[in-house]
C-alpha cells in the first residue's frame, strides 16, 4: 500500500474552441472589471483577439514580457499596471508573458487569467522564476498562481512547428518527472500518463500538418495535465540540470528540456520501475529510454547542447552547479554520473 496527500490546485480551467471569446465574462466573474493585457512583442495578432474580446473591460496592454521574467521588465510594468487602474490581468502566450503575469502578481496580489499558447505548462503551477543581474531564482507563491486558465486551441494553431515540438517536449518532460516524484499521487500519476500519452500521440501529427486541429487539441490537453503535474509534485535531477544549464549558459529553455530528458530519465529509469512501465504505456513502446530519445529524433528536436550554444568547457561548471544544492533525486546523483550525462547530452549521442 502506498501512503499519500493529494492537494489541488486552486484554478478555473476553460478548455475548447474560441474559449478567448469569453474572457470578458471571466474577468465578471472574478467580480474584477478591468484587466491589463500582457504579452511578449510580436504576438499583436492574438493580443487584438484576446483586447477585442476584453472590450471595455481593457485597461492597458503591456508587450514587453521577456523569457526569464527580468526585473527590469517586471519594474517597468508594474508602473503601467499601477497607472491604468487594472484590478486584474490577463496573460496571452507562452511562459514569458506568463511569467511577467505572474511577477506582476506577486508585487500586487492582482488576481490572474491567463490564456496559453505553447506547452510549457506555467499556467497551472504557482511558481515564479525572476532573473536579477543574470541570476535566476525561482520560487512558490499561492499569490502567482493564476485564477483562470482559458485553453484555447486557437491560439496554439500558429505556433510553429520547431517551437511546438521544443514546447511539447518540456511539458513531456514534467510528466515524466511527476511519475517518479517524491511526493507521488495517484491522480497526478494518471495525469501523467496520459498528458504524455496525449503529447507523444499530438506532436509527430502537429509536426507534419501544423493546422490540424485535432492534434493542437491533443497536444494542448496533454499540456494541461503536464502542467498540473509540474504544479502539484516536485520535480527532480531533470529539472534541476535544465535549470542549471539554462541559467548558467543562457540556452533557450524548451530546447534545452528537450535535449536533457532522454539523459536525466536514462539515470533514474533503473531505480524507477514504476515509472518506466507507465512511461512506456504512454509511449507505446517496450524501452522508455530508447523510446523518448526516438520521439525526440522523429519530432527532429535538437540532439545536443552544443547545437543549442552551451561550451563544451561549461560542463565541469555544469556537474559542479548542479551537485550544489541538488533537488531530491529517485536515483542518488553523483559528479562522475552527471559528467557523463552531461558529456553525452552535449555531444548528441544516444543515453546510456
Ligand atoms: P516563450 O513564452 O518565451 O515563447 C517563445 C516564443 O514563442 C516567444 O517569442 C513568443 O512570443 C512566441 N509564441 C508564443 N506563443 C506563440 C504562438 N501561439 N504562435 C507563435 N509564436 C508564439 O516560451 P515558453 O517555452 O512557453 O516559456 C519559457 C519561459 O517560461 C521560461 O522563462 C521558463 O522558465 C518559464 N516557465 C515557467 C514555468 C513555471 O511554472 N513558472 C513553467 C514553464 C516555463
Amino acid at each position: 500500500m502506498h501512503s499519500f496527500v493529494y492537494e489541488s490546485l486552486p484554478v478555473r480551467v476553460v478548455f475548447g474552441s474560441g474559449t478567448a471569446d469569453g474572457v470578458a465574462e471571466e474577468v465578471e466573474r472574478l467580480g474584477c472589471r478591468r484587466a491589463v493585457l500582457v504579452t511578449t512583442p510580436g504576438r499583436a495578432a492574438m493580443a487584438d483577439r484576446v483586447a477585442a474580446s476584453l472590450g471595455d473591460r481593457l485597461a492597458g496592454r503591456l508587450a514587453c514580457a521577456r523569457m526569464h521574467t527580468p526585473v527590469e521588465v517586471t519594474g517597468r510594468a508594474l508602473v503601467e499596471v499601477a497607472a491604468s487602474g487594472a484590478d486584474c490581468t490577463v496573460a496571452v502566450g507562452g511562459g514569458s508573458a506568463i511569467g511577467l503575469s505572474k511577477a506582476i502578481a506577486l508585487e500586487t496580489g492582482l488576481p490572474q487569467i491567463v490564456l496559453p499558447t505553447t506547452y510549457a505548462g506555467s499556467e497551472m503551477t504557482p511558481i515564479v522564476g525572476q532573473t536579477r543581474d543574470g541570476v535566476k531564482t525561482t520560487q512558490k507563491a499561492a499569490s502567482v498562481q493564476p485564477r483562470v486558465v482559458i485553453y484555447d486551441v486557437d491560439l496554439t494553431v500558429g505556433l510553429p512547428v520547431p517551437l511546438s515540438v521544443v514546447s511539447g517536449l518540456n511539458a513531456v518532460a514534467h510528466g515524466v518527472e511527476a511519475l517518479y516524484a517524491r511526493d507521488a499521487n495517484p491522480l497526478v500519476s494518471i495525469a501523467a500518463e496520459d498528458g504524455v500519452r496525449a503529447l507523444a500521440a499530438g506532436l509527430p501529427e502537429i509536426a507534419r500538418r501544423p493546422s490540424d486541429r485535432e492534434a493542437r487539441a491533443g497536444a494542448l490537453y496533454g499540456a494541461w495535465l503536464c502542467g498540473l503535474c509540474l504544479g502539484s509534485v516536485g520535480m527532480a535531477l531533470h529539472h534541476k540540470l535544465c535549470h542549471v544549464l539554462g541559467g548558467t549558459f543562457d540556452l533557450p529553455h524548451a530546447e534545452t528540456h528537450a535535449v536533457v530528458l532522454p539523459h536525466a530519465f536514462a539515470w533514474n529509469a533503473p531505480a524507477v520501475p514504476d515509472a518506466a512501465k507507465r512511461l512506456a504505456r504512454a509511449l507505446a513502446v517496450d524501452d522508455p529510454v530508447r523510446g523518448l530519445w526516438e520521439l525526440c529524433r522523429r519530432l527532429g528536436a535538437p540532439a545536443s547542447l552544443e547545437a543549442i550554444g552551451m561550451p563544451r568547457e561549461g560542463i565541469a561548471r555544469a556537474v559542479e552547479l548542479a551537485a550544489r544544492d541538488p533537488y531530491w533525486n529517485p536515483r542518488p546523483v553523483n559528479a562522475e554520473g552527471i559528467r557523463d550525462l552531461l558529456a553525452r547530452a552535449w555531444a548528441g549521442e544516444p543515453p546510456s
